[in-house]
């Protein structure tokens, strides 16, 4: 369903990803780890056409996302996307935020999103704060209603880039479950994490890359357990 070829990205004179290959079929989770600057957040990026390439193809669902003529609304509706700012409109409430987009960027019934937005609170666990504004929830509960804010669209694939790194450790482990949740219902899903456990935990594969490359991947036991790269080796034997 996301197929990455050969995908190249500069800054300038500075490359950031150098030759990136990765291929996630449907309802697979993949987890992308790697040391700060790699160049994770940057690939996640290309994958709903944020951040363009320098060379490379990157196609989902068989759609080129780096050719110009490419409907940008239907690429943003089929990749969802969650960082670690989740960016809620403060003066809106926990279910005008998840309606939203469906319904300024795709002009849908508003009784459809409306009802949708409300199973996707329930999923969330969040379905008693629909009337709240985002100042009065913590973050992860913020971070909960901007999961569901991008499942409003319906994606087919959905884009975590450590959307754990600014939370409180309690509250961490409540957004770590929505996202398993999630992956056991079949969405696919790609992560960039810092989260090692749950990485294992989740994943059926593991990419580790280090300098705009990546440097070994497989099934998260192989990775975590028998790491045949030196670099690899190293960067686990600092984070586990
Ligand atoms: P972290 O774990 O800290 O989030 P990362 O692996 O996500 O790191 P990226 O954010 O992809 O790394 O950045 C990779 C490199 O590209 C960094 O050296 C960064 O400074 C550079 N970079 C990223 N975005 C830009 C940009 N818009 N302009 C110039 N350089 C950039
Ligand atoms: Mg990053």
């Amino acid at each position: 369903i996301v197929a990455l070829h050969d995908v190249h990205k500069s800054f300038g004179t500075f490359e950031v990803l150098k030759g990136i290959d990765i291929e996630v079929m449907k309802g697979e989770v993949v987890c992308i780890i790697g040391p700060s600057g790699s160049g994770k957040s940057t690939l996640i990026r290309t994958i709903n056409g944020l951040t363009p390439v320098s060379k490379g193809s990157v196609k989902v669902e068989g759609i080129e996302v780096h050719d110009a003529k490419l409907d940008k609304l239907a690429l943003r509706r089929k990749v969802g996307i969650v960082f670690q700012q989740y960016n809620l409109f403060p003066h809106r409430t926990v279910l005008e935020n998840v309606m939203m987009a469906p319904l300024l960027v795709l002009k849908e019934n508003r009784s459809e999103v409306e009802a949708r937005a409300r199973t996707l609170l329930e999923k969330v666990k969040l379905r008693d704060k629909e009337d709240a504004y985002p100042a009065e929830l913590s973050g992860g509960q913020q971070q909960r209603v901007a999961i569901a804010r991008s499942l409003c669209m319906r994606p087919d694939v959905m884009l975590f880039d450590e959307v754990t790194a600014a939370l409180d450790p309690e509250t961490v482990k409540e957004v770590l479950m929505t996202i398993k949740d999630l992956a056991t219902d079949g969405m696919t899903c790609m992560l960039v994490t810092h989260e090692m456990g749950f990485a294992r935990e989740i994943s059926d594969r593991v990419y580790f890359t280090d300098a705009g490359r990546i440097v070994e991947s497989g099934p998260p036991a192989q990775i975590f357990d028998a790491p045949q790269d030196p670099r690899t080796q190293e960067f686990l034997s600092k984070v586990l």
